[in-house]
């Protein structure tokens, strides 16, 4: 993309209504634009991540075998009487009625609609297990919406639901989210901790939430220090293994980490001191195993292999798409501004022409750019006719992760300017060495 012909609204100003620092960046950034409390315009650079978050989503999910679908916003109220939380739950639902007077809200969550394609369309043990997920913009009437994304009202969330004939089918369904949920954030470039929480309205008391620690965060937690050194990486975890997935469930919540509905300040105080933390962090997911609430309350359930029907054991797991925009940038910035990690970055590279006109500059760029996209890597090529100070700043804002640089006195002696966001380190090297060690940070063969 060339920034000449793109849309990249960056605001030079702090705006006042921001006080976190994610919400100032991508306010200032041109990724989002409040169109009313808690709801928001995704400009094309926001909608870039968070499409790049999606995507990263589905596959994992896909990698574990779960079956993408789609659900509608609305919903007919009549549902959520029949599992009886049409009024348990309460101002955070936005309750419509339609020209016929029907009862209509926009869809919180999803359990009710899922269980009623469920009880419509599967009847036999043999079609089980299954794990049916989306990504839908979810609604709730949130009585304070702030930190922009964080916590808004309209807001992206990959919701997923299990349906097992016992127990224990589903408690493998809810390891498996787990191993899937830590390999999705670590691909996001993030460290997010389970930690054992609270069912809320969804219910149920066999739930973990994923923090990412940041003293913005909303949340309350304790956890033992040691378990900041975990890491999941890139293991070859069997799927359908019962035994392989309640491994990684027990390596990665053996250790002590609650949020505060859960905290137990006796068990805490057993671990050793120098290793006790209380701190904040960022909600980014949610597993659940509820058993068979749903089922039971709208009559989903299964004949078994003696032929008695029963109710479906049930989960649902959560990840808060464009929440994770918010939390990425609390993770990853500085005081000029976002640090993509590369999993999520918007570009793969900048690519800063010093001197647009200038033949040889033009001509490098443009060949730069075009060597990149022949790899299937998108370049933001700063073509604009500006000084080199403000294209700096500008990329540094917007925070691709890798920025090369490129200038009549460079390009004379055979080099441009390779420089990493993270550190500001910069390298000279030949164009088609930049554009190698590029293809490799991106894994693509050059
Ligand atoms: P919270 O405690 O932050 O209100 P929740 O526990 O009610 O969230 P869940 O029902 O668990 O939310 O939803 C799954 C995920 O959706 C959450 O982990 C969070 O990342 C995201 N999410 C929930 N509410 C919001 C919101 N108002 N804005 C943005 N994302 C949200
Ligand atoms: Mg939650």
């Amino acid at each position: 993309m060339r920034l000449s012909r793109y849309f990249l609204p960056v605001l030079k100003e702090t705006p006042s209504e921001a006080t976190i620092a994610s919400h100032r960046l991508m306010l200032r950034a041109g990724m989002i634009k409040q169109a009313s409390a808690g709801i928001y315009s995704w400009l094309p650079l926001g909608y870039r991540v968070l499409r790049n978050i999606e995507q990263i989503v589905h596959e994992e999910q896909q990698r574990v075998g779960h079956i993408p679908m789609l659900m509608p916003t609305l919903q007919s109220a009549d549902l959520w009487r029949e599992s009886g939380r049409y009024d348990d739950y309460g101002q955070e639902m936005l309750r419509i009625s339609d020209r016929h007077g029907r009862d209509m809200l926009y869809g919180p969550t999803n359990e009710e609609l899922i269980t009623d394609i469920f009880r419509s369309h599967v009847g036999s043990y043999k079609d089980l297990p299954l794990t049916l997920y989306h990504i839908q913009w979810k609604f709730r009437d949130e009585i304070r919406p702030r930190f922009g994304v964080m916590r808004g009202r309209e807001f992206l969330m990959k919701d997923g639901y299990n349906f097992d004939l016992t127990r224990e089918d589903a408690l493998h369904a809810y390891n498996r989210h787990l191993v899937s949920y830590l390999r999705s954030y670590e691909r996001m470039g993030l460290q997010a901790i389970p930690m054992r929480a609270d069912g809320g309205p969804i219910g149920g008391d066999y739930t973990h939430e994923f923090l990412v620690l940041a003293d913005t965060g909303e949340s309350e937690v304790f956890y033992d220090s040691e378990i900041t050194d975990l890491t999941f990486g890139d293991r070859d975890v069997d799927f359908d293994s019962v035994t392989a997935c309640q491994a990684v469930l027990e390596e990665f919540t053996s250790r002590y980490a609650r949020t505060d509905e859960t905290h137990d300040p006796d068990l805490f105080a057993k671990i050793p001191q120098e290793r006790q933390r209380a701190a904040r962090g960022i909600e980014v997911g949610q597993i659940f195993y509820f058993g068979t609430k749903y089922s039971e309350a709208l009559g989903a359930s299964v004949s078994d292999s003696q032929g008695n029907k029963v109710p479906v054991h049930m989960g649902s797991h959560g990840i808060g798409v464009s929440r994770l925009l918010g939390a990425i940038i609390e993770a990853s910035h500085d005081d000029k501004g976002i640090i993509w990690p590369e999993g999520v970055t918007p570009f793969a590279c900048g690519i800063v022409n010093l001197k647009q006109g200038d033949d040889a500059a033009d001509t490098a760029c443009q060949s730069l750019y075009d060597s990149l996209a022949a790899l299937g890597l998108e370049a933001l090529y700063d073509d604009r006719k500006e000084r080199a100070g403000a294209k700096f700043a500008t990329m540094d804002l917007i925070g691709l992760p890798w920025r090369i640089t490129v200038g009549p006195r460079g390009l004379k002696n055979g080099v441009v300017e390779l420089t990493s966001r993270r550190t500001g380190e910069s390298e000279e090297l030949p164009p088609e060495a930049a554009v190698a060690r590029i293809a490799q940070i991106y894994g693509k063969a050059s």
